[in-house]
């Protein structure tokens, strides 16, 4: 029998091994110690909540690939959208040009932000998101005659991205220290991070609040803004505060005439149950970031969305009144036709309604997971399920990586924030699916606990 296979590819083992040794020799992976990791999955092919390596074993996404996929993997509908997009143009600059795929997903994502946030920026991910929201916040109390605010306040365990601005931000993550010496001044506040069952909830929260307005009444008039991921801390570990504790920020820095930055790169798009987080506490910022489900994970996009006053503050005659700020690929049309079919998607599919779905069986699940001595620290919102493990640990720890390497040897995406265990999963997950998730993340807690986690 000739073993040639037909289609010309390699074998999938081969065309595997081939991939890795390419990979091992060429590429540097984010956020990997390559002194101590296994090698990666070669990734072969998606569908809906499944990823398939190129063995064709099946592994659930139940990190949704970094928070980015929300409707599923390779969906007909933003499969076309793309290829359509494509057969028209792919790209063009964006000063000086603009094109129908920019101007409709700017106008659909005015119509669904709330407030009067309707000024769209684009760039690419969420850390330039970032970046773009600090420069206009900072710029725009110089274009108002008022240099003095240039102080930014950020939160304990908040992230905000790599690149130097959201390092400064994100400083409160504890992620970067080796950079200390780069980044910008930047004023970390407590947060009062909550859970299932949390009784001195109120406590943090007032302790946190009158930090919030000390520094404000001593120095509010030299602070330019204060950035926050609005309900859910991510990359922090997937913590929690009350939509009554974010509203009363929000109202603290406007009677201080400080702008208020919203992070939503990670909880926009339906993470949290609504469509944006924010809407949960009934408050708008002046500026927003998005990205990530904001194209539904295929392409990287990004915008900084910015209320009408704060545009108008960069009208002139002067070019140094402008935003000195634009990326190659700024409002990319492939990125942008894929979001405007994304966010149609919302609507077609219900998917609100999928998200609060999810939601429920999460909540039957925690009920079980209390019952787990190792277990701490639940917490439930929208489409994430998180909680801690008593033992503790940290970022890439041992116990994580064990746990993480277990997981993936019996078909779960499933990747520990440290000591954080949690599941966010894309919308399009069935029911089956779940059911396999838990009785899989239960059975990893299990072995964990009894000393018996190896993975193959
Ligand atoms: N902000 C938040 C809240 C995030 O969770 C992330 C990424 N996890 C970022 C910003 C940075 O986004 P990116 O990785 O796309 O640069």
């Amino acid at each position: 029998m000739n073993d040639e296979p037909k289609s010309g590819r390699p074998e999938p083992r081969s065309f595997a091994a081939d991939v890795l040794a390419r990979d091992r020799r060429y590429v540097w992976h984010p956020f990997t110690q390559h002194g101590t990791e296994s090698e990666p999955i070669v990734l072969a092919g998606a569908k809906g909540a499944s990823l398939f390596d190129a063995d064709g074993h099946e592994l659930l996404d139940l990190v949704s690939s970094w928070w980015t996929c929300t409707h599923g993997h390779s969906h007909p509908k933003l499969n076309a959208a793309l290829a359509e997009q494509a057969s028209r143009f792919e790209h063009v600059m964006f000063a000086g040009f603009t094109h129908q795929p920019a101007a409709d997903i700017a106008a659909a994502l005015a119509a669904v932000l709330p407030g009067d946030l309707a000024r769209v920026f684009f760039s690419d991910d969420g850390s330039t998101a970032v970046e773009v929201a600090l420069k206009i916040a900072y710029q725009y109390w110089i274009n108002r005659g008022e240099p003095r605010r240039r102080m930014l306040i950020g939160f304990d365990g908040g992230y905000h991205g790599d690149t130097l601005g959201a390092m400064s931000v994100g400083r409160g993550s504890q992620m970067f220290s080796a950079f200390r010496d780069l980044m910008c001044k930047v004023m970390v506040l407590p947060y009062p991070a909550t859970f299932e069952g949390d009784d001195a909830v109120e406590e943090r929260e007032a302790g946190a609040l009158s930090a919030f307005e000390a520094l404000l009444a001593d120095r509010g008039d030299t602070v330019a803004a204060f950035i926050i991921e609005p309900l859910l801390q991510g990359a922090g570990g997937m913590r929690l505060c009350r939509p009554s504790f974010l509203k009363r920020l929000v109202n603290t820095a406007r009677q201080a005439g400080v702008l208020v930055i919203f992070d939503e790169v990670a909880t926009g798009f339906g993470r949290t149950g609504t469509l944006f987080a924010m809407e949960q506490a009934e408050v708008a910022p002046d500026l927003v970031c998005l990205s990530k489900g904001l194209t539904a994970g295929y392409m990287p996009l990004a915008v900084t969305v910015a209320r009408e006053p704060i545009f108008e503050a960069f009208l002139g005659e002067s070019f140094e009144r402008a935003l000195p700020h634009g990326h190659s690929f700024t409002a990319n049309p492939l990125a942008c036709a894929v979001a405007l079919a994304s966010l149609e998607l919302f609507e077609q599919e219900n998917t609100l309604e999928r998200i609060a779905r999810i939601n429920r069986r999460h909540r039957d699940m925690m009920t079980e997971l209390a019952l787990r001595p190792n277990v701490v620290r639940l917490r439930l919102i929208g489409s994430i399920l998180a909680f801690d493990l008593k033992a503790g640990g940290s970022y890439q720890s041992a116990e994580s990586r064990a746990l993480r390497n277990w997981y993936l040897a019996h078909g779960l995406n499933i990747r520990p924030l440290g000591p954080t265990i949690y599941l966010m999963p894309p919308y399009c997950i069935t029911d089956e699916e779940l059911t396999r998730a838990y009785q899989g993340m239960v059975e990893g807690l299990d072995r964990l606990a009894s000393g018996a986690l190896s993975a193959p």
